[in-house]
């Protein structure tokens, strides 16, 4: 079996890196705005033009000098604005796509993407989850988070005193600590390996069932 795997990475900037990052794009926005500008212009009074990418590459030194912000941007990335535009202008030539706009300030943009990853939230995430876990070979045992982080995975003690901190866990029944992420993780494995158990055995349980120990027992019980 082929299987194609694609990867994508975030970058994950900071202060300073996002300052240069956001002027770069500002730059590289404004050289491919002048630039579509400069060539709608030459159609107008030219209906037999073609885009050229020497030509237009030809005016950056002119356009630094006239905007000597522009100087503060790696010039590759000018160059590729412009050449980004030349593959708009073919995709527009070959009837791919419309024709080339003039790019906006990303708010617009922003505002969509921060929708669509509301919209999508949990529910994308699930999928995903689902997805990966089936192509390595696992499945997806969904448990109720009720309690998870309030039961001492130790005595079974369930209270959110246990809980004092957001990081750290301690039973006020038997004294048993742990990071309060870990003792979680431990409850929700349990309710999972609780939950598979039971659907094996045909049984019916109710969900909160599973978060310590001795609720395994319970399970055979139910069957
Ligand atoms: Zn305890």
């Amino acid at each position: 079996m082929l299987v194609k795997k694609a990867f994508r990475f975030e970058l994950m900037p900071k202060g300073g890196h996002i300052r240069r990052m956001k002027q770069s794009c500002g730059c590289a926005r404004f050289v491919f705005n002048r630039a579509l500008a400069y060539q709608k212009d030459l159609y107008e009074s030219d209906k037999t033009s073609r885009f050229s990418y020497t030509r237009l590459a030809d005016f950056l030194p002119a356009w630094k000098k006239e905007f000597p912000w522009l100087k503060d941007c790696h010039s590759q990335m000018l160059q590729q604005s412009l050449k980004d535009l030349g593959s708009a202008y073919r995709n527009f030539f070959s009837k791919r796509t419309g024709f080339p706009r003039f790019k906006r300030k990303g708010v617009r943009a922003k505002s969509g993407l921060n929708r669509s990853i509301l919209d999508q939230g949990w529910y994308g995430f699930r999928r995903q989850l689902e997805y990966k876990l089936a192509w390595k070979g696992g499945i997806l045992v969904a448990v109720t988070p009720q309690n998870t982080s309030r039961r001492c995975p130790e005595c079974g003690y369930v209270s959110a005193e246990n809980r004092q901190t957001q990081a750290e866990f301690r039973c006020v029944a038997c004294g048993f600590e742990e990071n309060a992420d870990l003792v979680a993780a431990i409850n929700i494995l349990r309710a999972g390996l609780a939950r598979i158990a039971c659907e094996v055995n045909g049984a019916v349980m109710p969900s909160a069932v599973g978060t310590h120990r001795g609720d395994q027992g319970t399970c055979a019980l139910v069957r």
